[in-house]
């Protein structure tokens, strides 16, 4: 998959990471969690067939730890 040069980032602040894994269910592509359960961003510039499961992922965390900044 090709990767954009501009769009929209994910922000993840893992220290709020309370280790649910729904960003991981959401965008699996986008999210991983480590050997704790707290979240990885595997690609901070998602492409834009990604983006609405980046916003899901926004949508249900419970820690609301993951943003995406549209640019
Ligand atoms: S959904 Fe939120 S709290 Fe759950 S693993 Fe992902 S970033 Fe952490």
């Amino acid at each position: 998959m090709t990767r954009p040069m501009s769009g929209p980032t994910v922000e993840l602040e893992s220290d709020k990471c309370v280790a649910s894994g729904q960003c991981v269910v959401a965008a699996m592509q986008v999210f991983d969690q480590d050997d704790d359960g707290i979240a990885i961003l595997l690609d901070e510039r998602p492409a834009p067939a990604l983006l609405d499961d980046v916003r899901e992922a926004v949508a249900v965390c419970p820690a609301a730890a993951i943003r995406l900044v549209e640019r």
